[in-house]
């Protein structure tokens, strides 16, 4: 199937053949015809399948389909495009521009954290697609520097993070802005109740589009656990990264505090690296991300949310320096590698503090994860657990004290000590018991304990 059948026009044919592209993607195969036929639709889809341009693409060929009617002096915003990420919000506002850059359309992006006021001119020239966040979005309407009342389409993206985020009054806010005759596009890699509930709010009869489920879709991702006493972590991520040669890694922590110690900590093992978080300017985020895109530095050293959405073709190697405490989360960590057409690798250094949290991960991906302890690193097995510490006042895990965690030694810390023998990269393969004792817990914030229910409640937003 080619993306000549797909009823788009030769100029948004051309800009796909300009970025290589040949076949369509499962997500754009159904979400293309769908979008161009009107309609709401409900989109499962997670980063990694095509699904920016999945959306783009209809939009693009709708708006240059049927002229606005233009009321007044400025052009009226037609499509508005809601992210919940300053990054993810510039990189679809990237392919909206590389898509239509043949077409007489204007776009521009908006997003805090940067000057408002290059924004408000940009808007005032008038725009046809506007991709936001919703935050700055609000005060550019109570600004009066841009008007929604004549936005025909409207794209979600990433829903679920939006929710996860805590934007749901400001969506609410938005979409009380919006004519009430409009098309609708949800796309979430996540299903949770309250997504359903704002899906039932939004969306009319919306056709429903589901590709490669979340926790299958990063089939092509090879993915590995080298288990690794807490101390040793970065001496052995130092030791991947120079062994490997590995040249481009996106490594992920747990916490902004642990980003920022483990660039230094790599600095001063002679990687060059960066941080990208929250507390950063939006500045530095840009410039640490461009930096490590062009190769001039090795390692990003990202959380969460920071990372969200960002777009690295082909991206080799993906570290989890610390297991993500939610474990949907490992999913859009590795989703960052392995993307449409290319392959990577995706390595977790795991702890004994740590061993819970690899259980839930295997039981979302449903399937154990290859384990291979590296010679030199093998874990200590006097070691105890401890809790993990997410930031003030939140502990999870072994020991977690006055909240009702109790400390409770591991008897069993079997996350593959020893390597079966001593030629270097030994595979321990489930090495993991099926029961860690770490007494772990779920701890007085409910984080564990609210597994299963809307995101928003169990996520700690204090780690990003
Ligand atoms: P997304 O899921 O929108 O974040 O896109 C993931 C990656 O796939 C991006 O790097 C896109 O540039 C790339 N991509 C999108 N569509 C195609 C396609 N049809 N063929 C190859 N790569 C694609």
């Amino acid at each position: 199937m080619s993306f000549e059948t797909l009823g788009l026009r030769a100029d948004i044919l051309r800009a796909i053949a300009d970025q290589g592209y040949s076949t369509p993607t499962p997500i754009q195969l159904q979400a293309i015809p769908a979008v161009l036929k009107g309609g709401d639709i409900l989109a499962g889809a997670q980063t990694g399948t095509g699904k920016t341009a999945g959306f783009t693409l209809p939009l693009l060929e709708k708006l240059s389909a049927a002229p606005a009617t233009q009321t007044g002096g400025r052009r009226p915003v037609r499509a508005l495009i809601l992210t919940p990420t300053r990054e993810l919000a510039a990189q679809v506002f990237e392919s909206v521009r590389d898509y239509g850059k043949y077409l007489p359309l204007r776009s521009t992006v908006v997003f805090g954290g940067v000057s408002i006021n290059p924004q408000m001119m940009k808007l005032r020239g008038g725009v046809d697609i506007l991709v936001a966040t919703p935050g700055r979005l609000l005060d550019l309407v109570n600004q009066n520097a841009v008007s929604l009342r004549q936005v025909e389409v409207l794209v979600l993206d990433e829903a679920d993070r939006m929710l996860d985020m805590g934007f749901i009054h400001d969506i609410k806010k938005v979409l009380a802005l919006l004519p009430k005759q409009r098309q609708n596009l949800l796309f979430s890699a996540t299903f949770s109740d309250e997504i359903k509930a704002l899906a039932d709010k939004l969306l009319d009869q919306p056709t429903l589009i589901e590709v490669a489920r979340r926790n299958t879709a990063s089939e092509r991702v090879t993915q590995r656990v080298h288990p690794v006493d807490r101390n040793r972590k970065r001496e052995l991520l130092s030791h991947l990264i120079n062994q490997g040669d590995w040249q481009q890694v996106l490594i992920f922590t747990r916490t902004k505090h642990g980003a920022n110690k483990l660039t230094e900590q790599l600095q001063d093992d002679g990687i060059s690296a960066a941080a990208i978080h929250g507390n950063k300017s939006q500045g530095a985020r840009t410039k640490a991300l461009e930096d490590f895109k062009r190769g001039a530095i090795r390692a990003l050293v990202a959380t969460d949310i920071a990372a969200r959405g960002i777009d690295i073709d082909q991206l080799p190697h993906v570290v989890n320096y610390e297991l993500p405490n939610v474990p949907e989360d490992y999913v859009h960590r590795i989703g960052r590698t392995g993307r449409a057409d290319s392959e990577g690798i995706a390595v977790s250094l795991v702890c004994i503090d740590e061993i819970k949290f690899l259980r839930d991960i295997e039981k979302l991906i449903k399937r154990d994860i290859e384990k291979e302890v590296i010679a030199g690193y093998e874990p200590d097995p006097n070691v105890k657990p401890e809790p993990i510490v997410l930031g003030r006042r939140m502990t999870i895990g072994a020991g977690a004290g006055k909240n009702g965690g109790g400390r409770s030694a591991a008897k069993k810390p079997a996350l593959g000590q020893k390597p079966k023998n001593g030629n270097g990269k030994t595979q321990q393969k489930d090495g993991a018991p099926r029961k860690p004792h770490t007494g772990a817990k779920p701890q007085g914030n409910g984080n564990r304990a609210n597994a299963g229910k809307p995101q928003q409640a169990r996520r700690p937003q204090a780690a990003n």
